[in-house]
């Protein structure tokens, strides 16, 4: 019998309309040949892999679920797929181009004025100017919602900042970065678009992470940082409005976890059906196809939510426990997946070059990035029982 070897097993990408299958299949070919042959070298060394933006660039994707202004102006079903696309070769690239496209262009497009997002979407999306999202704190992770510590106060045309950020990826190289800060006058919290190089702006490189290591997270200290009214981003009065975004980008994180369990399962089934044990190939032994089915069924049905997910948003339905629920429940597929990848590898599972050890590790980023999976379980214990359970 022929072995069924496309992951995409229900055959979903079967609902993209063929220019949305034709630009899914330009940027596989793009991770395939451009980032997969020098991937492990940047993640070994925790570099940035700078170049590889042109051709990022070029499959016009930065920005994509944002429409005018220079950005493609995709489905979210399309954009999602994209995710996934990244993450199936490279969650570290998935992730860079989650926070440039994401949540830094996302913020810009939902939160900004009409001539903030004439000014800042085009450059970006061509990613001629590269975005970063501060809102994480050393000391606010999951609390964010009501402890921003970080300050804006206003003084004339300009506010200042004070206060630091940490984990913040692409802060290192980013030319524009969105922070988002307290107001001293009335404690709401607002965003603010500080440009690379500022004074009293230093981001400091995060080193020695395990995961993710070819994105560039940093700390950042924002000391009397000058930021014109400008450069407020004029829509984003409360944190109601960040967390907009951020039901934007974790369904984009929740696709990119089926991305990053699709890519450990597909390299454990190849390496499955080539490593022989006992006189043959390890993948005819019964507990081996086990693993696998398991790994494919949780790839399947991450990936079949994740579609209905994008079916809310491109209908005007998602609500934040939608996002929140996908979150949750496809990374902890994800890390059951990339754990059953390891184990089919046997020892060659913890090696680099095998590709499988780095789904892993920087699957434990991607488990705990834009929420952990406590946070997102508590916004839907909220929708479900009608009571709030975070303090
Ligand atoms: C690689 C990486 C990249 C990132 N990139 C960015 C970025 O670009 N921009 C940005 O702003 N942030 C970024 N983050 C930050 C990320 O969003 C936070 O790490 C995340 O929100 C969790 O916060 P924390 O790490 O401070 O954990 P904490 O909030 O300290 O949580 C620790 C543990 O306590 C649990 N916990 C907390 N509160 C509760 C509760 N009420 N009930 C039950 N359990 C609870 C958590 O679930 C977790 O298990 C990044 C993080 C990583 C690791």
């Amino acid at each position: 019998m022929d072995p069924v070897i496309d992951a995409d097993f229900y055959a979903l990408e079967q609902l993209l309309a063929a220019d949305g299958h034709q630009q899914v299949m330009k940027v596989r070919d793009f991770m395939e040949k451009s980032v997969a042959p020098v991937i492990n070298h940047y993640w070994t060394r925790e570099e940035f892999p700078h170049d590889l933006i042109p051709g990022l660039a070029e499959l016009g994707i930065a920005g994509l679920a944002c429409g005018g202004y220079g950005c493609p102006g995709g489905s979210s079903l399309l954009d999602g797929m994209i995710a996934l696309e990244l993450a199936r070769v490279d969650p570290s690239i998935a992730t860079f181009m989650g926070v440039h496209g994401g949540l830094a262009m996302g913020s810009i497009y939902l939160c900004g004025s009409e001539e903030q997002k004439r000014r800042w979407l085009p450059p970006m999306a061509r990613m001629e100017k590269i975005g970063a999202f501060a809102l994480t704190e050393p000391d606010v992770g999951s609390g964010v919602a009501g402890g921003l510590t970080t300050t804006a106060q206003r003084d004339g045309d300009v506010w200042v900042l004070n206060g630091q950020k940490k984990w913040i990826g692409n802060a290192t190289f980013a030319d524009l970065i969105i922070v988002w800060a307290r107001d001293v006058a009335d404690n709401q919290v607002k965003g603010f678009v500080v440009e690379a190089g500022a004074e009293g702006f230093t981001p400091t490189k995060i080193r020695n992470k395990i995961a993710l290591r070819v994105v560039q997270n940093a700390e950042i200290t924002l000391e009397n940082v000058r930021v014109l009214e400008a450069n407020r981003l004029q829509e984003a009065t409360t944190f109601r409005d960040t967390a907009k975004v951020l039901r934007l980008t974790r369904a984009g994180v929740a696709w990119m976890a089926v991305g990053c369990a699709r890519g450990a399962y597909e390299h454990a089934l190849a390496y499955a059906k080539q490593r022989e044990q006992f006189g043959r190939p390890i993948a005819g032994f019964q507990l081996v196809q086990d693993l696998l089915v398991r790994m494919l069924s949780n790839v399947t049905a991450s990936a079949c939510l994740c579609v209905r997910l994008s079916q809310l948003q491109d209908s005007g339905q998602a609500k934040d426990h939608h996002s929140a629920l996908a979150k949750a429940f496809c990374t902890v597929r994800m890390r059951e997946t990339v754990g059953w990848a390891r184990e089919l590898l046997g020892g060659n599972g913890i090696l680099l070059e095998h590709q499988v050890g780095r789904f892993v590790a920087d699957a434990e980023a991607i488990y705990s990035y834009e929420g952990t999976r406590e946070i997102n379980t508590l916004i839907v214990g909220r929708a479900i029982t009608g009571l709030g359970a975070f303090v």
